[in-house]
């Protein structure tokens, strides 16, 4: 099959690769139609590091991409839910499907659970066919779903709608969303469809920002004013919810100083090895931080109805167009972060 290959920093390349084989009895083949890249994909992509892994060294081939829909070509014995011949999306991630937290629901705390294409233990769906174990509780149906949005239910859309849950936004209440990716975008959307009475969204650049406004958010660039505008906004009493949405060591630094007294912050963005937060501001302003790798599959039950009675649009997120043979050239526009760069779509078939 052809596939997109991680070669090394910088060096994604569209080439021969081997047919997945069926891993086990649970597993399944998708023929993949559409895919996208995630931001997550730019730590990789710059050597850098997604948890213990350093990129950097290069040296290991592995097919990329989390972000899939496609059809199920081949099931294994022990995959019930899906037959050939279905349309489906996968969650970004999975685990074994074997162990007690598979068996319960929690695919995220196995053992073995990883994303698909960060390394050549899952590779990953960039590519034509990709296997999927764990298939039952990995795979969802399209029925009802238009491409686009089931491309944003493999993670995007659900890692914004758990990211902005765990910062608990209060019908009436405020929500600021720092870092206006895809991500964040639809995390302005999710926080006004739950009620904020007060949304901020912040990013640097500014068609991201005009995008967040329009969907009813007050936008506001980073920089040393950031802070003080926020507490001018809320009365003095900073934000109730802050959602990190990017990663960036500047926009994580932000996050704390702009939480109010019992306010919540919530990070999903991958970090740096050396990023850190302030323990004074948590203690003294009784701040409630979680962080976390969204568990995709759990969030599908909320979102897919939010979706599909209109509530949740994501206007506009895809703003470029590739084949997978132009996935080099993908990366390198996506890596940019130009002006009207929001995210990606790759067509496969
Ligand atoms: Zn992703
Ligand atoms: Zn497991």
């Amino acid at each position: 099959m052809k596939a997109l290959v991680f070669n090394g920093p910088r060096d994604i390349r569209y080439e021969d690769y081997a047919d997945p084989e069926l891993r086990s009895a649970n597993s399944a083949i998708v023929q993949v139609k559409s895919c996208s890249i995630c931001g997550s994909d730019l730590h990789m992509y710059h050597g850098a590091h997604i948890g213990n892994t350093d990129y950097g060294a290069g040296g290991t081939k592995f097919c990329t991409g989390h972000e899939f829909i496609g059809e199920v070509v081949e099931t294994g014995p022990d995959v019930h839910g899906f037959k050939v011949g279905d349309q489906v999306l996968a969650a970004g991630g999975t685990g074994c499907g074997q162990c007690p937290a598979c068996l319960t629901g929690n695919a995220n705390r196995c053992p073995a659970a990883t994303a698909f294409g960060i390394g050549p233990s899952l590779e990953g769906g960039q590519a034509e066919l990709v296997n999927i174990p764990n298939a039952d509780a990995t795979l969802f149906s399209t029925e009802g779903l238009t491409d686009d949005q089931a491309i944003l239910l493999t993670d995007a859309m659900a890692t914004a709608y758990f990211g902005l849950t765990r910062a608990e936004p209060k019908p009436g209440g405020s929500v600021a969303v720092v870092g206006l990716g895809p991500i964040g975008l639809i995390g302005v959307e999710l926080a006004l469809a739950l009620g904020a009475a007060q949304v901020f969204a912040i990013d640097p650049v500014k068609s991201r920002r005009d995008m967040a406004e329009k969907l009813g958010a007050t936008t506001f660039a980073p920089g040393p004013d950031l802070v003080p505008k926020i507490r001018e906004a809320t009365g003095g009493r900073g934000v109730q919810s802050v959602f990190e949405a990017s990663g960036a060591s500047g926009a994580i630094a932000s996050v704390l100083p702009m939480v109010a007294q019992g306010g919540n912050a919530s990070f999903i963005g991958i970090p740096e090895p050396d990023d850190t937060l302030p323990m004074p501001l948590i203690m003294f302003k009784n701040v409630t931080v979680r962080g976390g790798i969204c568990d995709v599959p759990n969030m599908w039950r909320n979102l897919v109805p939010m979706i599909q009675s209109g509530r949740i649009k994501a206007p506009n997120l895809f703003s470029h167009d590739f084949k997978l043979s132009e996935g080099a050239e993908a990366y390198k526009l996506f890596d940019s972060r130009d002006e009207g760069v929001i995210k990606i779509r790759i067509a496969v078939d």
